[in-house]
């Protein structure tokens, strides 16, 4: 607490000391002519007297100036500490007094502030923590800005998304977001009451496709600043040229076999053609009637799997006796083309699977082998047990594959040779077939190979045995 004011105490003091002094003089006034006479004894006795009520009426006087500037001052003073408190933002401080009074009403009045000040600050408190929780859960970016265009607020998203960090708070948006767009989609918002929509591309054109949108606020009356929300639209892009692609590659795919369809056959029909020739025309028909059929199956097989309406029944699965029926299933393609195929399996557990599609991933897989291998090659597939998984190998010491194309062969359509793999009745299917169905059943593949000797194919299935003891035994997979 605070000392005594030195004011009041001396103005009370100097009251005090001057209703003494009036007292003295109107007492001497008021004595007899001759009372206060030092050379008479009753003059001196009652000088004396006089002399000492002055000397204590003067301690009177001071000790009541301290009373008083206690009982008056005091409560003065600890309101004042209570308000200094309350400006400097004590806000769990409060007075309590019982008493009436002006200065009791006072003081209830300052109490009664305190609490609508706390009240009124825990509740900007609360709401600025929600709106903060709420800007850092946001999948958007927010940015913004005040009516001098200076930050205000950046979320975390934001900086984030576009690779901003430190203090941002004050500064212009094109000092912390390098990018042109951003700030003049931010100024044509500053002008206009309509929301400014704009696409920024960041980082080059495999980069991120940004899109914000801005607006002033408040709508109406003077402009406070403006607001801007981004979203990350890289995934929807990269969608929507993945099926752009698709849709380009499968008109060209259906395409390419209908025009020679088309063409034989209209030769057939407008001139006279030779019966072997016309037999020749039919069988190159056929040919391309089949590619055509083959293609639908794999397009409708992947796009099964792909929107998961391919039931996926997981069981335990010899993979070994698969891969016997697959291969005696290709015996008189293989044995067409003089290639030679192992199996080789050792005691191996079987694998948690679905039996159709591990057949499938087989079948495409030495299907391949076999279009990619020369005449009089070999093939082989290893099975064997892992600590989790039945490893499968298919491995051929064909054509081979160059190592840029490897990271690309499991995308729907990615050829190394178009026109070999078409030659060979490939749709450029047959490896995303694969690796969807294996991940349908939570296994994984690879790839190893390299140009002039061959490629190894591996695929890892779940072992039965090991989700039995995991008690993670799932009996359908969709
Ligand atoms: P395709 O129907 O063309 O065979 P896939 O999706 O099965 O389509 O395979 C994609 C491409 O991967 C093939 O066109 C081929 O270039 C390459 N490829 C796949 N398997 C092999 C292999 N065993 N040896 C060499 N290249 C292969």
């Amino acid at each position: 607490m605070r000392g005594l004011p030195v004011r009041p105490q001396l103005w009370i003091t100097a009251g005090l000391l001057a209703v003494v002094a009036c007292a003295l003089g109107t007492a001497a006034w008021w004595l007899p002519a001759g009372a206060l006479r030092s050379d008479t004894p009753e003059g001196r006795l009652s000088l004396h007297a006089f002399e000492v009520a002055a000397v204590l009426g003067v301690a009177l006087a001071l000790l009541l100036s301290i009373l008083l500037t206690r009982i008056l001052v005091q409560p003065l003073n600890e309101i004042g500490d209570f308000a200094s408190g309350l400006s400097a933002g004590d806000l769990d401080r409060r007075l309590r007094w019982r008493v009436g009074g002006p200065l009791g009403r006072i003081a209830a009045d300052l109490d009664r502030m305190a609490d609508e000040l706390r009240r009124r600050i825990d509740e900007a408190t609360a709401e600025k923590e929600q709106l903060q929780a709420v800007l850092g859960s946001m999948v958007e970016g927010v940015l913004v800005v005040n009516a001098a265009g200076r930050i205000v607020l950046a979320n975390p998203r934001l900086r984030e998304m576009l690779g901003v960090w430190g203090d941002v708070v004050g500064r212009a948006p094109l000092e912390v977001i390098r990018h042109a767009g951003v700030d003049d989609a931010m100024r044509a918002a500053a002008s206009t009451s309509d929301v400014v929509a704009h696409e920024i591309q960041l980082g080059g054109g495999e980069g991120r496709s940004i899109r914000l949108h801005a607006v002033a606020f408040p709508q109406t009356g003077p402009r406070l600043g403006t607001v801007a929300v981004f979203h990350d639209m890289t995934d929807l892009r990269r969608l929507e040229a993945v099926r752009r692609d698709f849709v380009a590659n499968v008109s060209h795919e259906l395409k390419t076999p209908l025009t020679a369809i088309r063409g034989f056959a209209e030769t057939l029909l407008s001139v006279d053609v030779p019966l072997d020739d016309a037999r020749k025309y039919l069988g190159v028909i056929l040919r391309h009637a089949e590619r055509l059929g083959n293609l639908i199956d794999d397009l409708l097989d992947l796009s099964r799997i792909e929107s998961r309406k391919l039931p996926i029944k997981l069981i335990e699965v010899d993979v070994g006796r698969v891969a016997a029926a697959v291969i005696s299933g290709m015996e008189l393609q293989l044995r067409a083309k003089t290639l030679s195929v192992k199996l080789v399996e050792g005691v191996t557990p079987a694998a948690w699977a679905d039996r159709r599609a591990v057949d499938q991933i087989l079948t495409n897989l030495l299907d391949n082998a076999a279009k990619y291998t020369h005449a009089g090659g070999h093939i082989e597939v290893q099975i064997e047990p892992e600590a989790e998984h039945i490893r499968v190998e298919v491995r051929d010491d064909g054509i081979g594959i160059p190592k840029e194309d490897l990271p690309r062969i499991f995308e729907r359509f990615y050829r190394v040779e178009k026109a070999r793999s078409r030659d060979l009745g490939g749709t450029g299917l047959g490896l995303a077939i694969v690796k969807h169905l294996v991940q349908s059943m939570g296994g994984e593949i690879y790839v190893e190979s390299a140009i002039g000797s061959g490629s190894s194919f591996v695929i890892l299935l779940p072992r039965a045995d090991r989700q039995t003891a995991a008690g993670e035994r799932r009996t359908a997979f969709a």
